[in-house]
């Protein structure tokens, strides 16, 4: 049970987690820190936060649980302004979907006692979707949410964070952040950039209104993640280049294969990827889970 949370950032996934905490009788108070006043307003008219306020300050004045749901490139600047304006005992968790980078800039902006006190984590979830309008309390719903703590984190701090998004419906699982970054770069990081590319690609051609007419249900499949929010994912990728950079060049590498196999008319060798990448989608790919939305990420 929490009793102040302050939320940094009422987007959809700060104002998802407080509309299931909320749901679950497990937060007492909500304070909602913003920047932009319409959204803040509609976020406590809608009853997800308690109070709004634009002062970082007096957003987590005596909170017992900050939670930061900024982009990944806001986070530097705000571990830096939350340092020293903590009560002793206050966890810090965030959800930015990139790790090692959000572990760096909280190391360098906290001091040890508060940075022991951070428990990273990333819910695995979301929609293409922004803001508190989008918002919805059954977003975690068993949806899996990854916390990647740090062998310093308090073990104390850890088990507060991992009861929160239990009770938001979630399961929480661990990993070290170098993984969770490798891992989510391919399956989240590099699709993105992949739709993103397709859809920049075909509208700069001069045919792109026949093209986006006669596009049916494998574009819209294909496609729907670039209709995700560009300041989100520009983060994402510069914050964790280093991975994508290698799938990219993997990829760049394995398209060559494929367009020499096209070129040259090679149908066995078409054939044999196409059926090896169908198996592997049927025997791991999971279907989403019931009663939420799909998941961009
Ligand atoms: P969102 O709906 O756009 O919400 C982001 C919130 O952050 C906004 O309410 C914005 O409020 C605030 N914000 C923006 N810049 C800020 C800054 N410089 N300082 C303080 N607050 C700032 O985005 P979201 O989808 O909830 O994503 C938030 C975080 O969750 C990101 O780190 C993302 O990587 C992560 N995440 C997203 C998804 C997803 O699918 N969407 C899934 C998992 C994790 P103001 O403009 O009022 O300041």
């Amino acid at each position: 049970m929490i009793n102040r949370l302050a939320i940094i950032g009422i987007g959809l996934i700060g104002g998802s987690l407080a509309r299931a905490l909320r749901r679950a009788g497990f937060a007492k108070e909500i304070i909602g820190f913003g920047r932009n006043l319409g959204n803040l307003k509609l976020a406590v008219e809608l009853g997800v936060i308690d109070h709004a306020e634009v002062k970082i300050e007096a957003a987590v004045q005596d909170a017992d649980m900050i939670l930061i749901a900024a982009p990944v490139g806001a986070m530097a600047e705000v571990f830096s302004r939350l340092a020293g304006k903590m009560t002793s005992e206050t966890i810090i968790t965030d959800v930015g979907s990139v790790k090692t980078e959000v572990i760096r800039v909280a190391r360098d902006a906290l001091s040890t006692e508060e940075f022991i006190r951070f428990v990273p984590g990333h819910p695995v979830a979301g929609t293409e979707q922004s803001g508190v309008a989008a918002s919805r309390e059954d977003l975690f719903h068993e949806h899996q949410v990854i916390l990647t703590p740090e062998p310093d984190t308090r073990r104390d701090a850890v088990e507060k964070v991992r009861a929160m998004w239990q009770a938001a419906g979630a399961e929480v699982r661990f990993l070290n952040a170098e993984k969770h970054d490798a891992v989510l770069a391919a399956s989240s990081h590099f699709p993105h950039v992949l739709a993103y590319a397709l859809v920049d690609m075909l509208v700069r051609r001069d045919d792109h209104h026949d093209i986006f007419d006669f596009a049916a249900g494998g574009f819209r499949d294909f496609t729907r993640i670039a209709g995700s929010d560009p300041t989100m994912w520009r983060d994402i990728c510069v914050a964790n280049r280093e991975p994508l950079m290698a799938l990219l060049g993997d990829y760049r590498k394995n398209l060559g294969d494929i367009m020499k196999a096209i070129e040259q008319g090679d149908a066995q060798w078409l054939m044999d990827t196409f059926e090896r990448a169908r198996h592997a989608r049927e025997t791991y790919v999971k279907p989403p889970p019931t009663d939420s939305p799909d998941s961009t990420e």
